[in-house]
C-alpha cells in the first residue's frame, strides 16, 4: 500500500481531469466511495467527473454530490469525451471491466493512468497501472479511507466525505455485522463520526425511507413468493416483471430482501431472482463457509464475493427457479455440512 500510495500522491500532486468509475447497477459501496473521493480530489484541485454505466437507488440521491454523477447511459457522447481527455480514471468498487458494461471500451481506450480500489477477488491487473486491492476488507469505502491514511491526507476529512464513506461502509457490512467488519472498520467510522457522519440520520435516510409501495412488495415477498428446501438449508425468493409492475417498482426496491430468507433459521444459502430490464438478475447470499461467488460465476455469468454475490440468466424466472433448484441439489451434501 505505501509505495502505491506514495505513487498516488505524486500523481495527485499537480491539478489533473478526473474520471471516477464504478460498476454498473451502483450500490452504496460503489456511490459512497465514488463520492467520498471525489470530495478529496475536488479539494485537492483536480476536476473531477464520476460516470456510473447506468442510474442507482434513490435512497442514494440525497448524498453530497450526487449532482456530479453522470450515467454513461443516455451520455455517451459527453462520457466518451471526458473519458478520452482523462488524465486519471478510478475504478471503484470493481476488477474487471466487464463490470462497467457498455462503459468498458471507452475505459480501456484511453490513455489515463488508470488505478483501482477494491475489494473484490481475482482482480485483473492489466486494466490499471496502481491497484490497490484488499480482498479481506469489507468495503471500498473503507479502503478509500486506508489510501487517504496512507497518503497523510485524513486532515482533509470533512462532513461530505464521511458522510459518502459511512454509507459505502454501513451498506457494504449490512450495518455493520458481517464478518468482514474489524476493529479497523469501527475504528474508521468513530473518525468519520468526528469529522460529521451524523449515524442516525443516515441510518434514517438509507433504511427508513421506503416507498409504502416497497414494503408491500416485501411483504408479498415473504408471503407468497418464498420457497423453502428445509432440507438443504436453501430459500429462494422470485418476482416477474409483472410483479413488480403491480407494486409500482422503482430501481433499490428489492435490495435487501434477499437478507430476509437468509435470515430464517437454518437457512445457508438464499437465491433472490427478478426480471428486471427485460433480464433476469440474481442475487445470492450465504452464511459461513458456503460460499456463492464461484456459482455465480459458473452458472450465472456474475461473481462477488464469499457470501454475496450476483449474476444474471438468460432463462426466464419459472427456468431460473427450476436451474437453481438442482444447483441446491447439487451442493446438497456441503450444504448439509455443520459449520
Ligand atoms: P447484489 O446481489 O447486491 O446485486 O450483488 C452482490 C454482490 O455481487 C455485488 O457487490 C457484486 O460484488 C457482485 N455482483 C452482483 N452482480 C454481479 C454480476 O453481474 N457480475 C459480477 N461479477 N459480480 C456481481
Ligand atoms: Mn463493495
Amino acid at each position: 500500500m505505501t509505495k502505491n500510495a506514495q505513487e498516488l500522491k505524486v500523481l495527485l500532486s499537480s491539478p489533473k481531469k478526473i474520471v471516477i468509475t464504478t460498476h454498473k447497477g451502483p450500490d452504496g459501496d460503489a456511490i459512497g466511495s465514488s463520492l467520498g473521493l471525489l470530495h478529496l480530489l475536488k479539494q485537492l484541485g483536480h476536476q473531477v467527473q464520476i460516470i456510473t454505466p447506468n442510474g442507482y437507488a434513490k435512497f442514494l440521491h440525497w448524498l453530497p454530490g450526487n449532482d456530479d454523477v453522470i450515467t454513461y447511459d443516455g451520455n455517451e457522447l459527453e462520457a466518451n469525451k471526458l473519458t478520452s481527455e482523462a488524465d486519471l480514471i478510478f475504478l471503484l468498487d470493481y476488477s474487471h471491466l466487464s463490470r462497467i458494461a457498455t462503459f468498458a471500451s471507452a475505459v480501456s481506450k484511453s490513455k489515463a493512468t488508470k488505478i483501482m480500489i477494491d475489494h473484490h477477488q481475482d482482480p485483473d491487473t492489466d486494466i490499471a497501472e496502481l491497484i490497490f486491492s484488499d480482498t479481506t476488507a469489507c468495503s471500498t469505502a473503507q479502503l478509500v479511507y486506508e489510501v487517504m491514511e496512507a497518503m497523510a491526507m485524513t486532515t482533509y476529512l470533512n462532513k461530505a466525505i464521511a458522510e459518502c464513506l459511512y454509507v459505502g461502509i454501513m451498506t457494504d457490512t449490512g450495518s455493520f455485522k458481517y464478518a468482514s467488519t474489524t476493529a479497523k472498520t469501527h475504528h474508521i467510522i468513530a473518525e468519520l463520526i468526528n469529522a460529521g457522519a451524523e449515524n442516525a440520520k443516515i441510518h434514517d435516510l438509507i433504511y427508513d425511507n421506503s416507498s409504502a409501495n416497497r414494503i408491500k412488495l416485501l411483504g408479498y415477498c415473504l408471503n407468497e413468493k418464498l420457497r423453502l428446501y428445509p432440507e438443504n438449508n436453501a430459500a429462494i425468493i422470485s418476482l416477474t416483471d409483472e410483479e413488480l409492475k403491480r407494486f409500482e417498482f422503482k430501481k433499490g426496491d428489492t435490495e435487501g430482501f434477499v437478507n430476509y430468507a437468509l435470515a430464517i433459521e437454518g437457512i445457508k444459502f438464499a437465491i433472490f431472482i427478478a426480471e428486471k430490464d427485460g433480464m433476469v438478475k440474481l442475487s445470492l447470499r450465504s452464511k459461513g463457509n458456503f460460499k456463492v461467488n464461484g456459482i455465480a460465476n459458473k452458472y450465472f455469468s456474475g461473481g462477488g464475493h464469499m457470501n454475496a454475490s450476483g449474476g444474471i440468466s438468460e432463462l426466464s424466472v419459472n427456468e431460473t427457479i427450476t436451474k437453481v433448484e438442482i444447483i441446491i441439489n447439487e451442493y446438497k451434501s456441503e450444504l448439509n455440512k455443520t459449520n
